[in-house]
């Protein structure tokens, strides 16, 4: 069973998020980290190779420096990765990131394709069932589990109730939640052995991209401006005098909440 698994590298999410006032995209010259949705997708598709054999490919599309979060997920244990990076990349929006991602993916062979429920920065949710599409593929998301029988998935769908479960023949589209699994922390040894594990990266021409399809120019969503939340008021404090209850009750009225 072949597995690629799509990860995203976006800033840390303890530093402060910043808008670059020029354009409103998102300032990525902060401290930048693999998507922490993306750790399940690869620790999934690492388990999955574990119980059937196969290869793990990881595909990103970012800046240059997102080598850093791809050799994270080599590190936990993929086998090789394709980083898509270009100038003319920047600013896609979340189409155009799928289109990108759908090229790449067409370049080698795959059983299944796995994904994060979302990034933390744009957190828009739809890259994998855009990919999907593009692919001609089932989409199967929000998974707390997946069995593999021959190339019959069985899966756990979240849903407020609980889960729904799916069958579904390979190939196919997955995003996995939180919780799904525990990722494993990469060794010393899968730290040292992702250095020498293939990295291939590749431009626009590389994949022969329509350049009028991604970047900020065709974005279709415009940021128009963008303000900082208002600071959090401090809350009312109740010392308690034995009128505590009464004190409360007034506020809650006052503030028409009950
Ligand atoms: C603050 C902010 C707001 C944004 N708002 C929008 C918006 O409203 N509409 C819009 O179209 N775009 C928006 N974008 C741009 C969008 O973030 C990028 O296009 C992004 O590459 C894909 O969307 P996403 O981050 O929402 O991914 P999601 O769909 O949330 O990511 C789901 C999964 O797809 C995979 N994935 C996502 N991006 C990549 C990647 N670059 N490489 C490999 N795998 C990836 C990962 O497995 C990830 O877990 C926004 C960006 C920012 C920073």
């Amino acid at each position: 069973m072949n597995i690629a698994v799509c990860v995203k590298q976006v800033t840390d999410t303890e530093a402060t998020a910043k808008l670059e006032p020029s354009s409103w995209r998102l300032d990525r010259s902060v401290t930048c980290i693999l998507n922490p949705y993306d750790e399940y997708a690869v620790e999934e598709a690492l388990r999955i190779k574990e119980a059937h054999g196969g290869e793990v490919t990881v595909v990103c599309m970012g800046p240059e420096n997102a080598t850093d979060a791809v050799r994270k997920a080599l590190a936990m244990g993929a086998d090789s990765a394709v980083l898509v990076s270009d100038p003319a990349l920047a600013g896609s929006d979340a189409q155009a990131t799928a289109y990108v991602l759908a090229e790449a993916l067409k370049t080698f062979s795959w059983d299944l394709v796995l994904f994060g429920l979302r990034s933390t920065d744009g957190e828009t949710g739809c890259v994998p069932g855009a990919v999907a599409e593009k692919l001609g593929v089932p989409l199967l998301s929000a998974l707390s589990k997946v069995d593999i029988q021959g190339t019959t998935l069985t899966v756990h769908r979240e849903t407020d109730e609980g889960y729904v479960a799916y069958e579904c023949p390979a190939p196919a589209v997955l995003s996995v939640i939180k919780g799904i699994n525990e990722p494993r922390y990469p060794s010393m040894k899968g730290i040292m052995s992702a250095k020498k594990k293939p990295l291939d990266i590749k431009d626009v021409g590389a994949l022969g991209l329509d350049t009028t399809q991604v970047g900020l120019e065709s974005a279709k969503t415009r940021v128009l401006s963008a303000r900082s939340p208002e600071p959090r008021k401090a809350g009312v404090k109740v010392e308690d005098d034995g009128s505590g209850a009464e004190k409360i009750a007034d506020f809650l009225t006052g503030a028409k909440l009950v």
